[in-house]
């Protein structure tokens, strides 16, 4: 069934206003937004509109209890000026992962795939072309019920707006392994792209960048002994340049579509590529003996976070000089390739907006 979307569009678009050159990361949005919302059990009246405030009610169910998803994914502008969207779909699946953990409806495929591509073609003149930029894209979701008391919500509204982005981490930053505290455990809501995940880490990054750290990563709620994940990016080590090591998926981390992605780009070029439980201890080692040639962060929005130094019980282990890591620069020159359209793309993951 052709799913049909009411659109108004903008009386006056302020793309005029944006200077793409100096792009400032999340704080320009698009023209336009898309909006979709659950009354009675069902996902009712889409529309387009232009983008700006919401009004909620003061009792808005998501503030207080938290019933809140989201996703990030970006568009991109391929060399004949088509817009590109790089593995929507799960982008699509992974929303709805997050939507049953938190007790909130899942919202159909097509719906979402309707929403998106529908924006994405209205605003496209506002996908950036310099080199490492792209369209930011946020969809998310969250509990709209008027009501105080602890129950999943019977409303909820899902909304998709866009901001233009130049590259995250121009620099390779400093990481701390943390130890104080915990972002999931066990049977906890790390796999999900929850609300909550991220008001948690707010305080553990705000105390590592006092200590002259970028970012930190999350370590297992057992002992602190494994790593997790750092910010919003999956972490990934290369020993001796080819042995690729990567976080298993054991509940607590995302399951990163960059992380997906860059894990078939190495099994094709012929690396080993291990997904398990990594520690602390043999991080250290590979860093001591001259055997860590590479360690990154992988996400949408940065695509890769070259590490520059592992900092831990007051130690900064140091990595290579950026320009030499075979395996990030391999990874984010194929990624961003493939995502602009300018690389071959052997695993289909690029979607042409025609
Ligand atoms: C979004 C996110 C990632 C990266 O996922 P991608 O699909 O690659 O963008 C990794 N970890 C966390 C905690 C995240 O929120």
């Amino acid at each position: 069934m052709a799913i049909s979307i009411k659109i108004s569009k903008t009386p006056q678009s302020r793309i005029h206003l944006c200077d793409f050159d100096n792009i400032e990361f999340g704080k320009i949005f698009s023209d336009h937004m898309f909006r979709v919302d659950y009354k009675n059990g069902a996902w009712q009246n889409p529309e387009i509109l232009p983008y700006g405030p919401i009004s909620i009610a003061p009792s808005l169910s998501a503030i207080h209890y938290g019933q809140a998803i989201f996703e990030g994914m970006k568009a991109f502008k391929s060399t004949d000026g088509t817009p590109l969207l790089f593995r929507p779909t799960d982008n699509a699946k992974r929303l709805n992962v997050s939507a049953v953990r938190m007790g909130m409806p899942e919202i159909p495929e097509e719906l979402f795939m309707a929403g998106l591509t529908e924006l994405i073609k209205l605003d496209q003149n506002w996908i950036p072309t310099k080199d490492g930029s792209a369209l930011y894209i946020r969809p998310f979701m969250f509990a709209t019920d008027d009501f105080v008391g602890v129950r999943p919500s019977e409303n909820y509204s899902f909304i998709i707006f866009c901001c233009p982005v130049n590259s995250y981490y121009p620099k390779p930053i400093k990481v701390k392994v943390e130890e104080k505290y915990v972002r999931a455990s066990t049977g906890m809501a790390g796999f999900a792209k929850a609300a909550g995940n991220y008001g948690i880490s707010m305080l553990p990054s705000y105390e590592a960048k006092k200590e002259g750290y970028d970012q930190i990563i999350w370590t297992d709620g057992n002992n602190h002994e494994y790593v997790e994940e750092s910010g919003t990016t999956n972490l990934f080590f290369v020993v001796d340049d080819n042995l690729v090591l990567t976080p298993h998926l054991d509940g607590n981390i995302l399951n990163g579509i960059t992380r997906n992605s860059c894990i078939q780009l190495l099994k094709a070029k012929g690396y080993a590529v291990e997904e398990r439980k990594i520690s602390i201890n043999e991080i250290v080692e590979w860093s001591k003996s001259g055997r860590l040639t590479d360690c990154f962060g992988t996400g949408t929005a940065a695509i890769i976070a070259k590490i520059a130094a592992i900092g831990y019980k007051g130690n900064d282990y140091i990595l290579p000089d950026a320009e030499q890591r075979v395996v990030s620069n391999y990874l984010y020159q194929t990624l961003y390739g493939i995502q602009c359209g300018k690389v071959e793309d052997p695993f289909h993951w690029s979607v042409k907006l025609d």
